[in-house]
């Protein structure tokens, strides 16, 4: 399927939205109000567990924050509901920003555990606080009104609703596809890699928080005015949990699960309340949960990942383009060659007891291949956390470019021009290999959210896409870029992960054995690799690797690390045949 078909699809949903109306009665119309109301709550949660990874149970309470804020606005003080609406975007962005300050620091379970939390603390706040009705509620709350036209019927505020719903989703979706969304996309599977070029992970996940609070907000804002009343009640914790519910059952990946999930669950809702009574008259309420829990275990069982993803595997795919060759992204200007580059002065790192680099010094010059080599085990990898800034240093400088960078944080030293890989790959194997290099341009790229959503970063973009269509290739990966990078073997994800750092336009390239799982020919290709890159482009790297044929032929200079200590330094020749070298890594035999 082609772009274009993509789009007459999509206008037809639009159209088929539109006519609803026309031809549904009026309980319909309501229920449809009541599906777009939650599919924004749901939206919320694509964005912030679906793609963000963090679990949130407390999405009822920002849209109740938002409900009783227009409620007490338009029915207690006599505003307008659009001073409502604003009154309720800033009060739930305001407690969203603080709640994710203080929680979002958080790892895993803590995080979900305190959104029930304070969805609880916030529930007993709306019955409790005097002004506010108490557990009661706030009646009379006025429709809202477009000039004099008030939105007092299911089908004029089935408009609204569905517009606002529809505009949430296209600015999502145009998010989703730019650069602060790609970021977004890239938080599930831990910090440090994204930290790693350039990303500050808690600023995406503080905003992508208070996104999320906004639907929610938007949600309540016309949860207030079509029902015209508030209370407590529908802002429950137990209603932060259906919300997930509907996004997980619809697909929490996806966009379009947040509206099928709200969708399928509001009408089986709807059609089990009709049906249970009619076959156990007294207990069916209870017999609601009963059905619900069942029909959930057997979603888990055959759609995990949600009815999106699983009606997509018989749709026709759609076409994606190749990125067009545009102006190349600016280039930094390397260093002359022959300067010392990065200086590691009396570097120290302990865990615990354990000394994993204790007290080594050496320098890198600009222009050359440096290799780290030393027996598993030895401090290579703490080596490079510390210059990279993965890890603080217990001790020690390590300057860069003649600025002390010890210490500093990952993403602040990988903008001054550090790139690197990891021993253990860190990719994201649900992204595509475009995207995956694509994350490595986000420091050379400007676009923030607004320019995202609105779609005014594409000219941007598509230098970015260009870019990073130029170091696949350049790796030898520009056949399918994209294909997921989790389904490459484990060898060419390590050379995804150089061509991502390349995509950061480096000064200096950091490598944690890049040669690991490569066969003969695919090493010999890589050499050339990096041969070409110093040679040509004067770049200058750094890099650790176990096969000596490797690195014997490739490098200027060698550090041998043992212990935790530098035990030799110097052109592959003389370390080749200092005998500590040949007792310590070579167990004497070379
Ligand atoms: P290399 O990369 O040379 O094989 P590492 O730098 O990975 O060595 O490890 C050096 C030493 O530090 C090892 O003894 C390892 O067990 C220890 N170590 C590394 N990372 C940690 C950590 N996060 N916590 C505790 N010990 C660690
Ligand atoms: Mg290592």
């Amino acid at each position: 399927m082609s772009r274009l078909q993509l789009r007459l699809v999509a206008i037809a949903a639009v159209l088929l939205v539109a006519a609803a109306p026309l031809f549904l009665d009026p309980f319909s119309v309501t229920l449809a109000n009541y599906i777009g109301i939650y599919a924004l709550v749901a939206l919320g949660l694509v964005l912030i567990t679906g793609v963000g990874g963090m679990v949130s149970f407390g999405q009822a309470s920002f849209m109740g924050i938002a409900a009783y804020s227009t409620a007490w606005a338009s029915a207690l003080m006599d505003y307008s509901p659009w001073f409502g609406l604003l009154l309720a975007l800033v009060l739930t962005g305001l407690v969203a920003t603080i709640l994710g300050a203080v929680t979002l620091r958080l790892q895993g379970h803590f995080l979900s555990l305190s959104t029930i939390a304070w969805g609880l603390a916030i529930y007993f706040l709306f019955g409790n606080v005097d002004g506010l009705g108490h557990f009661n509620g706030i009646p009379s709350i006025p429709p809202i009104t477009i000039g004099s036209f008030a939105l007092i019927s299911s089908e004029r505020i089935y408009y609204l609703i569905w517009a606002v719903l529809i505009a949430a989703m296209l600015l999502s979706h145009n998010l989703l596809n730019s650069r602060e969304g790609r970021a977004m996309r890239a938080l599930r599977g831990g910090d440090a890699m994204v930290e790693s070029v350039g990303v500050n992970a808690f600023r995406i996940k503080l905003i992508t928080f208070v996104i999320s609070a906004l639907l929610a907000a938007l949600s309540g804002w016309l949860y207030a005015h079509m029902g015209r009343f508030v209370s407590p009640t529908p802002f429950d914790v137990t209603r932060g949990i259906e919300y997930l519910m509907m996004a997980m059952v619809g697909g929490s990946g996806y966009l379009l699960g947040a509206v099928v999930g709200a969708a399928l669950i509001t009408l089986l809702k709807d059609w089990v309340q009709d049906f249970l009574p009619l076959v156990a008259p007294n207990a069916a309420g209870q017999l609601e949960i009963v059905v619900f829990s069942a029909l959930f275990i057997l979603f888990l069982q055959y759609a995990r990942d949600g009815i999106v993803p699983f009606v997509a595997k018989f749709l026709p795919q759609v076409r994606r383009e190749r990125p067009r060759a545009v102006e190349p992204l600016p280039r930094r200007t390397q260093p002359e060659p022959g300067q010392t580059l990065l200086k590691v002065d009396n570097a120290k790192r302990a865990f615990g007891g354990l000394m994993a680099v204790n007290d080594v010094s050496f320098e890198v010059r600009s222009g050359e291949i440096l290799g780290l080599i030393g027996p598993n085990g030895a401090g290579k990898s703490t080596m490079f956390n510390l210059i990279t800034g993965a890890l603080p240093a217990t001790g020690g400088k390590v300057v860069f470019t003649s600025s002390d960078i010890t210490n500093e944080p990952q993403r602040l030293i990988a903008r001054a021009g550090v790139a690197r890989t990891f021993q253990h790959v860190k990719l994201r194997p649900k992204m595509t290999l475009l995207d995956n290099v694509l994350l490595g341009t986000y420091a050379r790229t400007q676009s923030g959210f607004f320019k995202g959503a609105l779609g005014l970063d594409r000219a941007e973009e598509e230098q970015a896409r260009h870019e990073a269509m130029m170091q696949l290739e350049r790796v030898g990966l520009g056949d399918r870029p994209f294909e997921l990078a989790g389904n490459l073997p484990l060898g060419n994800q390590r050379i995804l992960e150089i061509a991502r750092a390349l995509a950061a336009d480096p000064i200096l390239l950091v490598l944690d054995e890049p040669a690991a799982g490569l066969r003969r020919q695919e090493k010999l290709a890589l050499a050339k690799l990096l041969r070409s890159l110093r040679d040509d482009e004067n770049l200058t790297i750094l890099l650790v690797e176990h096969d000596m044929e490797f690195v014997m032929g490739l490098v200027n200079r060698i550090v041998v690390m043992e212990f935790g200590s530098k035990i030799s330094e110097g052109e592959p020749s003389t370390v080749r045949n200092d005998a500590r070298v040949q007792e310590a890594y070579l167990g004497g035999v070379a």
